[in-house]
Formats: C-alpha cells, structure tokens, sequence
C-alpha cells in the first residue's frame, strides 16, 4: 500500500481532512483543543433536541458515502425514537471493496471524530448502545480507535451521564471476519450476531428489525465522521458545498497506475480529470489513462474518454456508474482489460456467499468463460455468453448488490472495450502490446 496522503491544514472547504496533519490529532486532548473536539456532541446533548439534530442532517442533504449514496437524515428518521425497548447503531467499519481506504484514513489519523460522530447519531436516533464492526484486518485502526473510546469513556463522553446528561451512550468493537460479504449491511448484523454473513431477504429493513431483531441505525464511518461538522456549522452550511443533490465534501482514495496514490478530499462536482490527473499526479511517465473505476471495484468503469464526468452522484448516473464507496481504481494503458476484468470477476466468485442462485452460478460461469476466451479458445459464443451471465446478475435478480457488481464489471468494461474483447475472443490476440506502441 503507497503512503496514504491526502489534504492536509486549516482548508476552507474541507470538512474532514481539515485538521489532519496536526500532530496527535488521535489524542482527545488534541482533538478538543486544536480542532474543535467535541463541541458539537456538547451542543447536541445540551442545546438540541433530537428531532433538530435528525432535521439538521436532513437539510445538509449529506448522502451515505458507504456506497448506496442513501439520504443520511432521511434514514436516521426511519428509526423510531419513541419505540419501547433497545434500539442500536451499528458502523460498517468493515471497508473491503477493493481500492478503498479513506475509513482507515479517517481512524488512522482522528478517530475522536468518529466517536463523536457516533455519540451525537445515537442520541438523535434514541439508542444507547453502538457498535462499530471494524475490517478484522485493520490492526492499527482497531487499536486507535479502542484507545480513542477508552479516552471518551475516561472523560464521560461515554457512559451513564455523558456531559451531565441523563442519557447513558456506550460504544463497542467488534472485529470482522474477513469475508468481502460481511459489508453488506443485513450481513454484517448477522456476523454481527455470530452467525454466518449472508444478507438478509428485505423487507423488514433493519431500521425497523436491524441487530437482535431491534430498530438499527446503520452507517458508515466517513458518513458519522461528517455529522460533528453539520452539527456545529449547520446543515444549511453543508448544502452549500458540493452539488445540489449531492452537497458537501467526500474522501476518494486514489490508487492503481498514478504518480501519487492516496486519500483525498473533494468537493463533490469535482471532475475526475480534477481528481487523478491534478490531485494524484495522473499516470506514469509516456502512459495514458486507459479505464477507471470511479467508485471502488464495484462501480461500473469508465474510459479516458470520460474524465471529465463530474464526481456528484447525479453526473454518475448519468454515465451509468455511481460514487460507491469513493474508492477511484487507475488503469494505464499497459495493461489489458479483459485480464483485469476476469480477475475481479475470480474474487466476486470467491467473494460470493452462495445464497442465491443467479450470483453462487453465474459469476463462477463467468470466470470460466474469460478462462477460456483468455487461453485463446473463444468465439461469439463466450461473447454472448458472458453478456447473458451479465445480464442475469443485475436488477435485482440477486439478493444483494455483490451480484449486480460482477455484472457491471462485464457489462461495463464489454460496452466501452467491445474490440478489446474482440481481439481476444474472435482473433485470439491480444492488442495492448501493439496499442502502446503507437501510442
Ligand atoms: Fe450471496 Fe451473491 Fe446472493 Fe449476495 S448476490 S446474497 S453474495 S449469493
């Protein structure tokens, strides 16, 4: 893994990364007087109601940066406050889409802000128990934001009676068990519970039966990590950064063939060109842009000729791909796109928990087929029949959106690579040798 760098100082128009940089930022007492630490969880415990915390993150407009993009207030407002009984929040620390790592960035360098991120949505959401399921591999996460817990818990934050308020908050970890799977929210709980990571069948929708069968508020770290920012400066604030429909600021972790990997803040709106030709320095020496995926493996690709797609949700859409989990995946023009297509095609097959018919079969068909179009033996017929398996993983014929990923995987990259694939299966060659050369 390259140096994970990023934005860095006192920047104005950014909301997470403004403070990074500031030495021992991960300790509460830095945290609270270098940057502000913890004033927005006294204003929302002591000055807000919390319906007005809910209405603050609604007008911010700030949407799930976990990957389904979902309106944040929107979906704290699903839980029930005033429901009898226990009530959770549950963070999806768990960050294994390949080429995403802005959740490790965001632990490694202020994991006070998630604390207090958590402490403030638990409050508004009426819960008193939370539970951060972090990515099992993610040692030193795991152990700075223990440490920032245990602060928080020394200094009352979380406790019976966090800044005098007679409303007990306590947060907990659990660790993950390694499968891609287990970051998909409704299997997640059922790791979560100890059992096997398979998502459940919605509805119920795990704000109304979440973890133990209890209302669940489930987001995602960056999301959280964003909510001190709105509550101190005001949701009208956030709404101004960014787009209309997808306001404020969002991390995108850079990686793959540019001169500097890396994690970075950007104003949503942004263009990709912005993002890896400006911000991570573009491709090596005499290389091109060839594909990027513009928001973690998942996300359907783009070629070069789509740099200039904007990084707000709407934009991506419209170019029939999503932000997903910010996670910007660089291919030069070296490398050739049926290979790397195949081998993401080989861990979604691994990845797949077998729940469901359409993904346990078609993604490993498909692996198959480009095995065979990749030694040299294909035809129309693999052509056709990785576009019929493609076509069987998505819109909702899969429980959940591990399949739908194998197929935006094929789909995309046989729309906008069509003779690329040609070359292999009709002429068995490959051209990428020959394109480099005339390049
Ligand atoms: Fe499991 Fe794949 Fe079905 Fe998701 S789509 S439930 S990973 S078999």
């Amino acid at each position: 893994m390259a140096e994970l760098r990023g934005s860095h100082g006192d920047q104005p128009n950014h909301i997470l990364t403004r403070w990074f940089g500031t030495p021992d930022l991960h300790k509460l007492e830095v945290y609270s007087s270098k940057a502000g630490g913890y004033t927005a969880l006294r204003k929302a415990l002591v000055d807000m109601a919390p319906a007005d915390i809910t209405n603050e993150v609604k007008t911010s407009g700030l949407r799930g940066r976990g990957g389904a993009g979902f309106a944040t207030g929107v979906k704290w407002g699903f839980i029930n406050r005033d429901a009898p009984g226990p009530k959770y929040v549950v963070i999806n620390a768990d960050e294994s889409e390949p080429g995403t790592s802005k959740d490790r960035y965001i632990l490694e360098n202020s994991p006070h802000l998630l604390v207090e991120g958590i402490l403030i949505a638990a409050y508004a959401v009426g819960a008193n128990q939370a539970w951060v399921y972090i990515r099992g591999e993610y040692d030193e996460p795991y152990r700075m934001l223990h440490e920032a817990i245990e602060e928080a818990r020394a200094k009352g934050y979380v406790g019976p009676k966090p800044l005098g308020k007679d409303y007990p908050l306590d947060i907990r970890l659990y660790r993950g068990h390694g499968a891609y799977i287990c970051g998909e929210e409704t299997a997640l709980l059922e790791s979560l519970e100890g059992k096997r990571a398979q998502p459940r069948s919605r509805p119920p929708f795990p704000a109304v039966k979440g973890a133990w069968g209890r209302p669940t508020l489930l987001n995602n770290v960056e999301t959280l990590c964003t909510v001190p920012w709105i509550v101190n400066n005001g949701g009208a604030a956030y709404a101004k950064l960014g787009t209309e429909k997808s306001p404020g600021t969002r991390l995108m972790s850079v990686s793959g063939n540019v001169r500097n990997p890396g994690v970075y803040e950007v104003e949503l709106g942004q263009t990709f060109r912005h993002v890896i030709m400006e911000l991570a320095g573009g491709p090596p020496e005499g290389r091109r842009v060839k594909v990027f995926w513009p928001g973690g493996s998942s996300a359907p690709v783009l070629p070069e000729s789509m740099l200039d797609t904007h990084t707000d949700m709407e934009a991506l859409a419209a170019a029939r791909s999503m932000g997903g989990s910010g996670g910007v995946i660089v291919m030069d023009d070296s490398h050739c796109v049926v290979r790397a297509a195949h081998r993401l095609l080989k861990f979604y097959a691994h990845e797949s928990c077998g729940k469901c018919t359409p993904c346990r079969i078609g993604q490993d068909w498909a692996v198959r087929t480009y095995e065979r179009i990749l030694a040299g033996e294909g035809s129309q017929v693999e052509l056709d029949i990785l576009q019929r398996v493609s076509d069987g993983l998505q819109n909702g014929r899969c429980l959940c959106g591990l399949g739908d990923s194998g197929g935006w995987v094929i789909d995309s990259t046989l729309r906008h690579f069509r003779e690329e694939y040609e070359d292999h299966a009709l002429r068995h060659e490959c051209n990428v040798g020959k394109v480099m050369a005339s390049a």
